[in-house]
C-alpha cells in the first residue's frame, strides 16, 4: 500500500500502513490528532504543530512521518 497523506494547515502527516508495527506510541500520546475510529484517522489541525511533531518523531517504525510548511 502506498504512503497516504494528511493534510493539515502547517504540517502535512504521512502514513505507510505496511510498515506500522501497531505499537499505538500515537494514539497514546496524542488522542486527540491519532484517533483510529475518526476519518480520517490522522488530522493534524486538531493540536499544536509541535506536538504533532513530537508524537511523530516517538513512532517507532518510521510509519508516520510529516513535512511541516515552515520548512519547505
Ligand atoms: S506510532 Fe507508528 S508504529 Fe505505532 S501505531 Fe502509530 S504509526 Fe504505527
Amino acid at each position: 500500500m502506498a504512503r497516504k497523506t494528511y493534510r493539515g494547515r502547517d504540517i502535512d502527516v504521512t502514513f505507510d500502513a505496511d510498515i506500522c508495527i501497531h505499537a499505538a506510541e500515537c494514539l497514546r500520546r496524542l488522542p486527540s490528532a491519532f484517533d483510529i475510529n475518526k476519518r480520517p484517522w490522522v488530522q493534524p489541525d486538531n493540536v499544536p504543530t509541535d506536538q504533532i511533531q513530537t508524537t511523530i518523531d516517538h513512532c517507532p517504525s518510521g510509519a508516520l512521518k510529516y513535512v511541516r510548511h515552515d520548512d519547505e
